[in-house]
């Protein structure tokens, strides 16, 4: 082993990184902050799920919160500009420097970083007031462990987000064929049906921590306003609240 060869090429850290989800992500890096590009869908979902994330803390403001799966950094600076301390961390390398200089040009402080879920649970246990997981979990090969990565990081008592897509026919219809292939809001390959998660699997290895799920909503597309809603229906899109115990 040479002497640079860092940890993080050698240990199972990366076991948890699809090398072909890096690869789609790096590939769209230059779109994250064109508001018609591919990434329109995640903009016009972020008022709603900023407003949900606040609400369920009382508040941003001082709060030291990790956005793991941050990509461009939609989620991670909307977070910082109400006051937040946020890092965000990534394992796609250009999603981070666009989301640096997007950072630059609107003078928001956060720091981005590329360390998978799993060692940075490892270098900073117990330390954070939030931990967001948002549209990342469906992306990974093991959800469970990054699920069990965030729940390390936060403090007992700290708040975890996640957001993901249910396993369903319509899920497929409106994600898939409707997204992708029909309307073209997001480019054909992005999501996987395989990878879609029910939210009984995923309340079963929220179990298996200590976190505690304290609220499951779906969001919903709505044609009226041109942005989403927080509904019951988690059919298709949905988001977890929960917080760790102790
Ligand atoms: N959370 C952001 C971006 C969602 S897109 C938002 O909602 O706005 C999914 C992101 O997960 C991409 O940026 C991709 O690079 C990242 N990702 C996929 N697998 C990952 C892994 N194993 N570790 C860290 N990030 C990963």
């Amino acid at each position: 082993m040479s002497a640079n060869t860092t940890l993080i090429e050698n240990s199972s850290f990366t076991d948890n990184v699809d090398p072909q989800e890096i690869e789609k992500f790096s590939a769209m890096a230059a779109q994250w902050w064109d508001l018609e590009g591919d990434f329109k869908p995640l903009h016009m979902l972020n008022p709603t799920r900023l407003e949900y994330i606040e609400q369920g803390v009382e508040g941003l403001f001082g709060k030291t919160i990790v956005d793991v799966g941050c990509g461009g950094g939609i989620l991670s600076e909307s977070m910082a500009k109400q006051g937040a301390s946020v890092i965000g961390i990534d394992m796609a390398h250009p999603s981070l420097q666009i989301a640096r200089l997007h950072a630059l040009e609107t003078q928001t402080k956060l720091d981005y970083q590329k360390i998978t879920a799993e060692e940075f649970a490892s270098l900073h246990p117990q330390q954070f007031d939030v931990v967001t997981c948002m549209e990342m979990l469906e992306h990974v090969p093991n959800p469970a462990s990054i699920i069990k990565a965030c729940c390390e990081m936060l403090k007992p008592g700290g708040t975890v987000y996640f957001s993901t897509i249910n396993k369903t026919f319509k899920a497929y219809l409106m994600m898939i064929l409707g997204a992708e292939h029909l309307l073209k809001w997001i480019p054909k390959g992005t999501h996987e049906y395989e990878k879609f998660i029910r939210p009984s699997l995923l309340l079963a290895d929220i179990d298996k921590t200590s976190l505690k799920c304290e609220d499951l909503c779906g969001v919903e597309f709505s044609p009226f306003t041109g942005g989403f809603n927080i509904t019951k229906n988690v059919d298709v899109n949905y988001m977890l609240r929960c917080v760790k115990r102790g």
